[in-house]
């Protein structure tokens, strides 16, 4: 029996396991489906984690020391993907992909979130090297400068709004001309100068050269008229998918209380609806999507699991 199963070896998934084993358990595994390190690694640059400002570092380069730190303390790493999470009884059964499983006293789910994909011609080829789905990342990397913000959902728009302050120039641009973003958002986004709103337009191509974006190709769904901008970075806000399959028991259910976007209802403590399961990251409810905040609800999660294996001997 595992004292504690981590599901996903991103920021979450990695600092809850240094701060698990750092802290006295000795029977912890960090469940990952591919490498450790999460969604972080596809980045090119990261700027905004205190303590670590080395220009041109990678995203790569940025977890390479965490994996390395995060297993000194006994943390052990099994590669296997997480069919799903049941509580049997006072303990949980983690089940894998290959049908085989483990009992575990505790489980952190971290499986993070994946940000939508469009299939805009351009857009995998340039994803990372000017198109980005993280204001809060890569905005300042357009400071001053004209960027294309794509989408009409609460997202989007409060993303514009936050490029607003960064750039000299936002040009939102939506398929339709009515939004789904709340009407208190929109209004906000009228009223702010700098925010191009180009609505009944979707981008044809994302284009670029070596050096990353060069430009988006429009086309106006109600004139056929096309035009195209000049920018340096086009921000995709189409939605995410919550990496939440793990916890559907075999009817399709959650085990435990989700909102209506499919994202885990913790408290401040990053405990869910059941006892002994907890949730980090990037997939709980009102999450900035950010490592700092994914690492240190990780290290939130993992104390209160030490607490809670405490209480229950
Ligand atoms: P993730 O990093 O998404 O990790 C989840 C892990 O769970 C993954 O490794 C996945 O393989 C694993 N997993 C999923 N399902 C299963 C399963 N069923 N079984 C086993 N394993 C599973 N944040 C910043 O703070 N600054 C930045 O500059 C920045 N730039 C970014 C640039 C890019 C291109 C991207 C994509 C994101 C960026 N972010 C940035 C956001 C940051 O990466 C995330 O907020 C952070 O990684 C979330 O951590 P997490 O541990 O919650 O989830
Ligand atoms: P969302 O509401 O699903 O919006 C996605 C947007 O992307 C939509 O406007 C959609 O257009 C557009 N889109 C999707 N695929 C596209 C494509 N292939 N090409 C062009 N455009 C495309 O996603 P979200 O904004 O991330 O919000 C998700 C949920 O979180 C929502 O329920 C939202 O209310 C909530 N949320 C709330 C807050 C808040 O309350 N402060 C903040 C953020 C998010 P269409 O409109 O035409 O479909």
């Amino acid at each position: 029996m595992l004292d504690c199963a981590i599901i996903g070896g991103g920021p979450a998934g990695l600092t809850a396991g240094l701060y698990a084993t750092r802290g006295g358990l000795k029977n912890v595994t960090l469940f990952e489906m591919g490498m450790p390190g999460g969604q972080i690694t596809q980045s090119s640059e990261i700027e905004n984690y205190p303590g670590f400002f080395e220009h041109g570092k990678t995203g790569m380069d940025f977890m390479d020391t965490w994996q390395e730190q995060c297993f000194h303390f006994g943390l052990k790493h099994v590669m296997k993907k997480v069919e799903r999470v049941a509580k049997t009884g006072e303990h949980f059964t983690v089940t894998f992909e290959n049908g085989t499983s483990v009992e575990a006293m505790t489980v952190i789910v971290c499986t993070g979130s994946t940000p939508k994909r469009t299939g805009i011609k351009g857009e995998n080829e340039l994803w990372g090297k000017g198109v980005s789905t993280c204001a809060t990342c890569d905005g300042f990397f357009y400071k001053g400068k004209s960027v294309a913000v794509l989408g009409g959902g609460d997202t989007a728009l409060e993303e514009a709004h936050y490029l607003s302050n960064i750039c000299a120039e936002v040009n939102l641009i939506h398929r339709r001309d009515e939004f789904r973003a709340s009407p208190s958002t929109v209004e906000r986004v009228q009223r702010t100068k700098n925010i191009n709103i180009i609505t009944d337009t979707i981008i044809e191509e994302i284009e670029g050269d070596m050096m990353g974006v060069t430009g988006v190709k429009l086309k106006n769904v109600k004139t056929n008229e096309v035009s195209s901008l000049e920018v340096p970075g086009v921000f995709i806000f189409a939605g995410h998918n919550v990496n939440n399959s793990v916890l559907k028991d075999e009817s399709g259910e959650f085990i435990c209380k989700m909102n209506d976007w499919g994202q885990v209802v913790v408290n401040l403590s990053m405990k869910t609806s059941v006892e002994g399961l907890f949730s980090a990251g990037d997939m709980r409810i009102e999450a900035p999507k950010q490592v700092v905040v994914a690492a240190g609800d990780g290290s939130t999660a993992a104390l209160q699991v030490i607490a809670y294996i405490q209480e229950q001997s």
